[in-house]
């Protein structure tokens, strides 16, 4: 869907804030690109919509080069979701979320349909909403506006720009779950940035890690998890110490349904060790979790991951 080809941005002082940038984005694929502030995520971000030129490579967008793309039309067929949600304050939050349909001549009762359905999709109630301002919602229901007015022409690709993290935790947990429940849906090509390794392991269908403008690693979020490419990225997803630790298994785990058999899967208790759960998991899609002699549910590997995500987030707490 979106190919990168030994893409650069140089700027006039010399700096490289991205350098022989190669990645191939799938369609429908949630892709989160992670790394420490001046990696050059944002940059990477804004070529894809011409918002910053690039100078050296090609960026591709099914099989188009961007620059051949009339530009309204591209930036119409991306949506765009910023950390400081840029809603319009004057405008209503209809209004705010009517503004690419508009531009492209939707008929009125085709958009006034989309409104409430897009509300709806982020979970606010279209009476309640529709006509307030944003100054008088919360930063998480903007940054709801904000998903919702990026989606409202139904672009193929939507691009985030660190969407949640000016949000307090308990906001943003709820935004990323809803993304998740949401996508499973509508099925974007999303580009996501964070620098914020818990968020990008619960989110991404694959994550690139960014270091001086460079890619260090790209790859599932099992592939971090057990296949890390070197110190830097060991280091940055923070799990490799606490390994021989106990968690709660519980956290991630699926319920059993009283009448479901389980045949053929390992078995862990809901105390079991960080490195025991991660060496079964990877030879094993699914694990049977026991408790009191008793099975009581299964975990996966997304499960483990929200385990982990638990843990980083414990000790960011402590
Ligand atoms: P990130 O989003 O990962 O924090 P950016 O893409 O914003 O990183 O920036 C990447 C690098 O490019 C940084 O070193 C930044 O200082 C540099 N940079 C950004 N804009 C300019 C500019 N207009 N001129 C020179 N350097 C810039
Ligand atoms: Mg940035």
């Amino acid at each position: 869907m979106i190919s990168f080809e030994n893409v650069s941005k140089k700027y006039k002082d010399g700096t490289y804030a991205v350098n022989e940038f190669n990645l191939h984005i799938n369609e429908g694929e949630l892709l989160v690109l992670i790394g420490p502030s001046g990696s050059g995520k944002t940059t990477t971000l804004k070529m894809i919509n011409r918002l910053i030129p690039l100078t050296e490579g090609t960026i591709k967008i099914s099989d188009i080069k961007i620059s051949d793309y009339d530009i309204h039309e591209l930036r119409w067929d991306i949506g765009y979701v910023l950390q400081q949600i840029a809603l319009f304050p004057h405008m209503t939050i209809e209004e705010n979320i009517a503004v690419v349909p508009e531009l492209k001549k939707w008929e009125s009762q085709k958009i006034n349909h989309r409104i409430d359905e897009l509300l709806h999709m982020v979970g606010l109630d279209p009476k309640t909403y529709r006509k307030r301002k944003p100054h008088e919602l919360s930063g998480g229901q903007q940054q709801r506006i904000g998903v919702a007015r990026a989606l409202a022409a139904n672009p193929p690709i939507i691009l985030m720009d660190e969407p949640f993290s000016a949000l307090d935790p308990i906001s943003r947990e709820k935004l990323q779950d809803d993304l998740i429940v949401l996508q499973k849906d509508i099925k974007k090509t999303i580009v996501f940035v964070t620098h914020d390794m818990k968020e990008a392991l619960k989110l991404g269908d694959r994550i690139c890690l960014m270091k001086e403008g460079r890619i260090v690693q790209t790859g599932t979020p099992d592939e971090f998890l057990y296949q890390p490419a070197n110190d830097f990225v060991r280091e940055f997803v923070g799990i490799d110490q606490g390994r021989e630790k106990r968690v709660s298994v519980r956290e991630g785990m699926i319920p059993l349904k009283a009448a479901e058999k389980l045949t053929n899967m390992p078995v862990i208790a809901t105390d079991a060790s960080m490195s025991e759960i991660a060496g079964l998991l990877s030879e094993h899609d699914e694990l049977a979790v026991k408790e009191m002699g008793e099975i009581v549910g299964t975990l996966n590997r997304q499960g483990f991951i929200r385990i982990l995500s638990s843990q980083m987030e414990g000790k960011l707490n402590e």
